[in-house]
């Protein structure tokens, strides 16, 4: 699909990442929704977890690859309800403007095989987005042959939905203004990379780390590595700060915007 949009809303911005019992930061998901509405193509929201996905799955360990199937299993009920929660409000913010959308839960249509994806159905996805409608979808718990159950991150998934389904642009939006040349947890003065050559051995892997809060699926190092896999001349690939009110607006726009591109 030539002018698919995929949007990672990461969940450290539509969630307060902090605080538990998880809670929706409604604040950042509305004028988020307002950003986005300036953009007529194809567009996947892939929403990440936040304290929604983290905090359930850290509860049943899946954190810990050694955590035994059943534990694992019986964390599938508590993790869906909270996504189910996450993505509603995503959809409810989108329906308040009118524009048509339908949440497709993973959980449903994929397997995973010691965490990585086995399959993904991608049939409604194509079906939904030629009927001119938005969809949502999220980091989530899948079934996994190996483990029983296991979590596709909103990273691994968006990266995923790029490369079956021919995406133009993939866009990460999280909560800091890009890759920083150090982790901002540990140095608070790390500056921006503006871009960012894709390849295993990059030095920019050994300054990335995970979030400052409970997660479950890598943070910023675990993003990149993913990313690099998908880097190719035809796919504009950006992390930048959904924080930062106006930058998503600007890149649908294809206006010059603080972040970081990665390029081949
Ligand atoms: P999200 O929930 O938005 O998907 P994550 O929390 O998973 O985002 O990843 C982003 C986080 O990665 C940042 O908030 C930061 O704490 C951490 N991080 C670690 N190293 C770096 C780095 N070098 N540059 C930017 N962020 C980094």
């Amino acid at each position: 699909m030539d002018n698919l949009v995929i949007l990672k809303l990461g969940g450290s911005v539509i969630t307060h990442k902090e605080r538990s019992p998880p809670e929706i930061n409604r604040k950042s998901i509305i004028r988020i929704c307002e950003e986005l509405l300036i953009s007529d193509t194809p567009l996947i929201l892939v929403l990440g977890g936040g304290a929604h996905g983290h905090q359930p799955a850290k509860k049943y360990g899946f954190a810990n690859l050694s955590t035994p199937r059943k534990k694992r299993l019986d964390g599938i009920p508590e993790i869906r309800y909270s996504m189910n929660l996450l993505a509603s409000a995503i959809q409810a913010a989108l329906s308040e403007h009118q524009v048509p959308c339908i949440i497709i839960p993973p959980i449903a249509i994929t397997k995973l095989r010691n965490g990585y994806i086995e399959t993904i159905y991608l049939s409604s996805f194509r079906s939904a987005l030629k009927a001119g409608i938005t969809v949502i979808t999220h980091g989530d718990v899948c079934f996994d042959a190996e483990l029983g159950a296991a979590i596709l991150s909103g990273d691994a998934l968006s990266v995923h939905l790029a490369r079956e389904l021919g995406a133009k642009s993939v866009l990460l939006g999280t909560d800091v203004d890009g890759v920083l040349d150090d982790n901002p947890n540990r140095n608070p003065d790390a500056k921006l990379i503006p871009t960012i050559k894709a390849s295993e051995d990059n030095p920019v892997l050994n300054v990335t780390g995970p979030s400052k809060s409970i997660d479950v699926t890598g943070g910023m190092k675990r993003k990149l590595k993913e990313l690099f896999t998908l880097a190719d001349d035809n796919t504009e690939i950006i992390i930048f700060n959904l924080n930062a009110p106006g930058r998503l607006r600007r890149i649908l726009l294809g206006e010059p915007t603080i972040g970081t591109r990665i390029v081949t």
